[in-house]
């Protein structure tokens, strides 16, 4: 685990120090204790679910495979489960000391872990979502339709991928998911993936296809926010890098604290997350039950090492 702290004052060009777990602890926890934080996630914090840190080099977003790679990628990543950082971050929501959560991840894993206690139009205000998500999908014109459904139709377009899906179930291979939901594949011909027109559309004789979430502004919750809590991302994403930008520009307290992508990395850093609300919460830790309960929670099982790749040759 690497931690900058306490506060970038000249850019994002600061240099890394590296200090004891306890130390982490004890700033991030003073960092934090005021409340009024916008916390930005990325994915850092889910490695420890099984879901890699890693970003395609190439254009994701604008990629026209994009549909068909994420059908694929999308039933690991739905069965996916949070780990002790999200609980550990849902804690300190519930309790809350941090009003705004902005994450780049799109596995909906921050919803799951706190679902039992807020009920989800709260949700859907508390945690906003950089990059949009992989649990509803919306059409040119603004429909939007629940992810499995959608995937329900992409099944029923395409019998054939269809098949093949099953097939990884079945044998039980998991192919390589990224963080942003879909997969890695080589040697396969995207060109007889079909994507279905929006049903709604074509009710009202018009014609829209499918586009992944939109992004939304969130530089106003920066501006709302006293602080800015980074964790568990690089900044690579521009919109990512702009909201810590605007932060600084502020002149808002920003602290970064990097979960590596290793195992011993992710383990670390959700014990220091643990401590964190411990720290913050005292007494409260230990005797709220829906504060126990969250800090008891989360699995944690970074993915394996190897890098599968699969492929298909059509
Ligand atoms: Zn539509």
């Amino acid at each position: 685990m690497r931690v900058s702290v306490p506060t970038i004052i000249t850019g994002l060009g600061a240099p890394k120090r590296t200090i004891s777990p306890a130390a982490a602890v004890e700033r991030i926890a003073d960092f934090l204790a005021p409340g009024k934080v916008t916390l930005l996630t990325g994915a850092g914090v889910s490695v420890a679910s099984g879901i890699r840190a890693y970003r395609g080099k190439d254009g994701r977003y604008m990629n026209p495979n994009y549909q068909l790679r994420s059908y694929l990628g999308y039933p690991p990543v739905r069965d996916t489960l949070p780990n002790t950082s999200h609980y550990a971050i849902a804690a300190l929501q519930y309790a809350s000391y941090i009003p705004r959560l902005v994450t780049q991840n799109v596995d909906g894993l921050h919803h799951k872990a706190i679902a039992h206690l807020w009920e989800p139009d709260h949700i859907q205000k508390q945690i906003l979502e950089l990059h949009g998500t992989l649990h509803r999908v919306h059409c040119k014109r603004g429909h939007v339709v629940p992810r499995n459904t959608f995937q329900n139709w992409l099944s029923a377009s395409n019998p054939q991928w269809k098949v093949f899906v099953d097939n990884l179930e079945k044998t039980g291979q998991k192919p390589r998911t990224n963080p942003d939901g879909d997969v890695e594949l080589e040697g396969v011909s995207y060109a007889d993936f079909v994507v279905p027109e929006c049903p709604q559309c074509t009710l009202e004789s018009q014609q829209s296809s499918f586009v992944r979430g939109s992004v939304i502004a969130m530089l106003h919750n920066v501006e709302q926010s006293e602080r800015v809590f980074v964790l568990g991302t690089t900044l690579a994403t521009y919109s990512a890098f702009r909201l810590v930008k605007r932060a600084l520009e502020l002149r808002k307290p920003v602290m970064l604290l990097n979960v590596g992508p290793t195992r011993a990395d992710g383990l670390s850093s959700s014990l220091v997350l643990r401590d964190v609300v411990r720290a913050i919460l005292g007494s409260r830790a230990s005797q709220d039950s829906a504060i126990v309960h969250l800090l008891q929670s989360g699995i944690h099982q970074p993915p394996a090492e190897d890098h599968e790749i699969i492929s298909r040759n059509t």
